[in-house]
């Protein structure tokens, strides 16, 4: 059967990022995976081909995509450009960042985990108000900055993620704030969440709530109470990192960027100069945004197609890569990946 072609914008990235996505394109295409690539370039390709980190050929493809597979991107020191994901989420109102944690290599610390961080993307302390007061001739005397929320912006991320809690089969969603000293800002978040549920959700799924230091203690007493956290900006960047350190750290690690114009997806880690170009890296975190990308492409059997091959590849031929503590490179992982396909 053929199946319709997608098209999708494809940013191979900086550092290791064609190796990763040499890798992840191999998958993909013995999955017979139906996505039409348009490649373009991003980050410092995009600096030393056309003077920006973005391009406007490449946001013009994820405009006319709406979808798109990236590798880590590299903001070059000095010249004062902005960071490309931050411009990407604005761009594309990428509002609501998923981050799953799932154990796959098991027996570590933490075993069987199988965690879903949601967080919102756009607003809060993150939105880049801040400022210096001078003071006495100190230009730094004050360092002051803004975060906003808003009902839309808590609105639009929370339906996301209780939406996806459902279509998941989740049983417990936690939300989490610091609506107790951040009354208005991490408020606004709480009281719409409560909101929606009463007004929607209820019995769909329970709904707890948690401030944000209890959770980071009790996700490492025990992480396995917990199901689906949704939480706002700056707590979602600072524990969807946590939550990736249990299952094996940011190697490990895929994200999606969902937003109201475009889905973007990539590895939580970044280019890792240090080891570019020698053929080491392990490509398991992007390939895993490539089955998070399968899912929302309403393609959930060829997604855990590749989780599972991802599994074996990993558990029964024992093949992995040196940060895994394996010795295969990133093309003998790829090798024993596609057989497993
Ligand atoms: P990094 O994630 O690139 O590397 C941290 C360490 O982890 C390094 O030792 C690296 O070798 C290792 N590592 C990372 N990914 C690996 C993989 N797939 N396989 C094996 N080892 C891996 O973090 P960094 O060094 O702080 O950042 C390097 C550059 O990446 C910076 O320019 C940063 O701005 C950028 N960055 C981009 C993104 C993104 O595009 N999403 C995210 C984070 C960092």
């Amino acid at each position: 059967m053929t199946m319709t072609p997608i098209p999708a914008t494809l940013i191979p990235g900086d550092g290791i990022g064609p190796e990763i996505v040499d890798a992840t394109l191999a998958a993909l295409d013995a999955l017979k995976a139906p996505f039409e690539w348009d490649r373009q370039i991003a980050g410092l390709g995009g600096v030393q081909a056309a003077g920006d980190p973005l391009p406007v050929a490449t946001l013009d493809s994820i405009r006319r995509t709406r979808l798109a597979l990236k590798g880590p991107l590299e903001t070059p020191s000095g010249g004062g450009y902005r960071s490309s994901n931050v411009r990407l989420r604005e761009e594309f109102q990428l509002y609501a960042n998923l981050r799953p944690a799932l154990t796959i290599i098991p027996g570590g610390r933490f075993d069987k985990i199988d965690l879903m961080v949601v967080r919102e993307n756009l607003e809060g302390l993150y939105i880049g108000h801040e400022h210096y007061v001078r003071i006495d001739g100190d230009p730094h005397a004050v360092g002051m900055a803004t975060g906003i929320n808003t009902r839309q912006g808590c609105r639009r991320v929370l339906e996301y993620a209780f939406e996806t809690a459902i279509a998941t089969g989740r049983k417990k969603v936690t939300l989490v704030h610091k609506a107790n000293i951040m009354k208005v800002l991490t408020g606004l978040f709480l009281e719409t969440g409560l909101q929606m549920y009463e007004e929607k959700y209820k019995g769909k799924f329970e709904l707890d709530t948690i401030i944000v230091d209890a959770c980071a203690m009790k996700l490492v007493l025990n992480p396995w109470q917990f199901d689906m956290l949704v939480t706002t900006n700056l707590f979602g960047d600072i524990l969807s990192d946590l939550v990736a350190g249990l299952v094996g750290g940011l190697g490990m690690a895929p994200g999606a960027n969902i937003g109201a114009d475009a889905a973007i997806f990539e590895a939580v880690h970044g280019s890792a100069p240090d080891i570019a170009g020698k053929g080491i890296a392990n490509p398991i975190a992007l390939l895993l945004a490539a089955a998070l990308m399968l899912d929302h492409c309403k393609l959930p059997e060829k997604a855990t197609q590749l989780r599972r091959a991802i599994d074996e590849t990993l558990n029964i031929d024992k093949v992995r890569t040196g940060d895994l503590g394996g010795t295969a490179n990133t093309a003998a992982f790829t090798k024993a990946l596609v057989s497993r396909i």
